[in-house]
């Protein structure tokens, strides 16, 4: 289980004060696929830079399974980020490594050694359906090719959590369904909770269990994907929900 306590940041700007997420209480259950929506600017990304610590919250806490993120030391943070994959809009692939390269990296970093290292690449490859393309670098790859190969990279160390950072918004829609139809699977098969941060409700719609409505800073509504978009009650919910319609 994710359990998210009082979660505040501040920014400072200058003199001034932004407060990005504010006072945020959350549970999210062990298996789950949890989407969060808010249009831009609602800390959608502040918020799930702070579950792996990207972020330092100026105040609250994150629990993760039995340990609680928030006042773990350097290294036994590094150790909790195997635990948390993360991947994003724009891929974050390193550019100079092919896919298997890309894939082994935080393979190297855990201390995994050479020949189990292979082995696993390649379960990942094919978990992923990039078989054949493994000496492709990320710059002849479509995009839906290079965000298969960041799933791979954030799963690399078998992680229980996802965290996903509006994974399909640089996507075409076809793009975009199979990448989710991926994901889908990848959460069936490996039973590992998804977090999904996005502004598009058709990705709510397609792949979450339950939702929260994100608006500035704070979490404005949450419930079952079906339950809050058929009955609406916050204005910026009911503005999601007209888009589609
Ligand atoms: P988008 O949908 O555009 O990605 P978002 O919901 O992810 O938006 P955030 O990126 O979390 O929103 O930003 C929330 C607020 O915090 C914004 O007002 C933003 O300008 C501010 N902010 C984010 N990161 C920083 C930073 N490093 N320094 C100062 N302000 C920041
Ligand atoms: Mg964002």
């Amino acid at each position: 289980m994710i359990k998210i306590d009082s979660l505040t940041k501040e920014f400072s700007i200058g003199e001034k004060k932004l407060t990005a997420v504010n006072d945020l209480s959350l549970e999210i259950q062990s298996g789950e696929i949890f989407g969060i929506i808010g249009y831009s600017g609602a800390g959608k990304s502040t918020f799930i830079r702070l579950l792996n610590r990207l972020e330092t919250p100026s105040s609250g806490s994150v629990t993760i399974g039995d340990k609680q993120i928030t006042t773990l030391s350097k290294k036994d943070l590094r150790n909790a980020r195997q635990d948390i994959g993360m991947i994003f809009q724009h891929f974050n692939l390193l550019w100079s490594r092919t896919v298997q390269d890309n894939i082994a990296f935080p393979l190297e970093i855990a201390g995994v050694g050479k020949s189990e290292r292979q082995k696993r690449v390649q379960e990942l490859v094919d978990l992923v359906g990039l078989t054949g393309r493994e000496k492709a670098y990320p710059s002849q790859l479509s995009g839906g090719q290079k965000q298969r190969v960041g799933i791979a990279r954030a799963l690399a160390n078998r992680p229980n959590v996802l965290l996903c950072d509006e994974a399909t918004s640089a996507l075409d829609p076809e793009t975009t369904n199979s990448i989710l139809d991926l994901l889908v699977s990848i959460n069936k098969k490996l039973g590992l909770t998804i977090v999904m941060i996005t502004h598009e409700m058709h990705v709510i719609r397609k792949i979450c269990d339950r939702v929260a409505v994100m608006e500035k800073g704070s979490i404005v509504e949450q419930g079952d994907v079906l339950e809050v978009f058929s009955h609406p009650k916050m204005p910026v919910t009911k503005k999601f929900v007209k888009q589609v319609m």
